[in-house]
């Protein structure tokens, strides 16, 4: 594997990339007058054929920078027996988003491109499959079983992109990747683009690429700088309160407020649309028109406050998302990153503000750990959000936690003599 050495953008927009006129009109139209670091480093390494890496956050305009190399190569042709790229996505909002991207930058209307995920109805997928297409963007899940029905064939693939691969193998789609790679032709080129590169990632790398550059635009830490991160104490019973008063005090354009669970983002939701208007609520219990439908209105601006689960939560790209409250703490550090990654999208400053209960000291430690940052506590001037417990006398069996990790050793002090 070569590791590309990542340089400045340069000046001069598109151009420089040697993409074809009807590329640059597209690009145009969508309004993208410069790459970003990631496009600058990764669309000339694919434009020359090679299996890439692209080590990025979402947000950081990724999703062009796999499209664009695809297109340029694109030619109209007689219709294939099926389509000649496939895109593999973690979740069917990133499925749809990703063929959203596709359609914005389309130089070509005969080039088409369908998203196919799970909750979909199939006859609209079969209808889509069986008028032909391009691009196949879809979970891995539905992907298979298209293919199992003969329905979908990867004949002609000769370009396959795992987007957000890291995501794919944590909620268990490795072995489905797999099959889908297997019956791909050899004959192809292979991108991956993910923000982290664990071990299950670089072993995938080993196995279905051939002698892949590495570009990497990750930033050291693994959260975006420009986001405005803070935690607040508060008792369970005033999150509810505490996120009224963070609402009305601050100057939010939208939000997303993470749940840990459906039931807890639905009852969160049932509270809030009684006090806000423009509010609604994302699940994976929800029917996928539904989640469309939501979806679409966030996007347009048309909702203003969205409670939502970690698995809807993932890939959604709003502009102008300017504030994350973090109602519950995510139990898993990596949520953290992508959860507060919705904010400070491209060019926008965000906040992220992360609610956590007396007892919850040690996951915002892991977090910290994860994130390699200590996140400043914000306390509400005229808002009591907790009461600290009476102090418990000490026993000979009261046993303070050693340090394990002693990078973030205050807030470790400070909380691991509780109870
Ligand atoms: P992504 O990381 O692919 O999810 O992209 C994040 C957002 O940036 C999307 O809304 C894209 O439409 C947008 N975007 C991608 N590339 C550019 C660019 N070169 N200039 C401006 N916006 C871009």
């Amino acid at each position: 594997m070569t590791t590309a050495m990542l340089e400045q953008p340069r000046l001069g927009g598109f151009h420089g990339l040697q993409l074809k006129p009807e590329l640059l009109a597209a690009l145009d139209r969508a309004k993208y007058s410069r790459p970003t670091p990631i496009q600058q480093a990764f669309i000339p390494e694919a434009l020359a054929g090679r299996d890439v890496i692209g080590q990025a956050q979402t947000g950081t305009g990724k999703t062009a920078a796999f499209l664009l190399p695809f297109y340029q190569s694109w030619t109209p042709s007689e219709p294939q027996v099926g389509p000649e790229a496939i895109i593999l996505v973690p979740t069917r909002e990133l499925a749809v988003q990703v063929a959203e991207e596709a359609a914005k930058l389309n130089p070509n209307a005969a080039c088409r491109t369908i998203a196919i995920y799970g909750g979909q109805r199939m006859r609209q997928q079969l209808a889509q499959l069986r008028r032909g297409c391009s691009i196949v963007v879809g979970t891995p899940g539905r992907i298979l079983d298209h293919l199992s029905r003969g329905t979908l064939s990867l004949e002609a693939v000769r370009y396959v992109v795992l987007d957000e691969a890291d995501r794919m193998l944590d909620i268990g789609f490795r072995p489905d990747i797999e099959r889908i790679l297997r019956r791909c032709p050899t004959r192809r080129q292979t991108l991956l683009l993910s923000a982290t590169m664990p071990a299950p990632v670089l072993r995938l790398t080993q196995r279905y690429m051939v002698d892949p550059v590495h570009i990497n635009v990750a930033p050291e830490t693994v959260t975006v700088d420009k986001i405005r991160q803070t935690y607040i104490t508060v008792d369970e019973s005033r999150k509810f309160d505490l996120l009224l008063r963070l609402i009305q005090r601050s100057d939010v354009r939208q939000c997303i407020i993470f749940c840990e669970r459906k039931r807890w983002a639905e009852d969160v939701y049932q509270m809030l649309r009684l006090h806000v208007k423009r509010s609604a609520c994302m699940h994976g219990d929800l029917p996928q028109s539904l989640r469309n439908r939501i979806m679409l209105g966030f996007r347009q601006g048309k909702i203003k406050y969205l409670v939502a689960t970690d698995v809807v939560g993932r890939g959604i790209d709003v502009r102008d998302i300017s504030h994350v409250f973090n109602y519950d703490i995510p139990s898993d550090p990596e949520n953290y990153v992508h959860r507060i990654g919705r904010t400070g999208r491209i060019g926008a400053d965000g906040v992220a503000i992360l609610f956590v209960t007396p007892d919850q000291g040690e996951q915002l430690t892991n977090i910290e750990i994860f994130i390699n940052k200590q996140i400043p506590e914000e306390k509400l001037e005229g808002f009591v959000a907790y009461t600290p417990p009476p102090p418990k006398p000490q026993t000979a069996t009261s046993v303070v936690k050693p340090l394990s990790q002693p990078i973030f050793g205050r807030r470790i002090k400070k909380y691991s003599n509780r109870p």
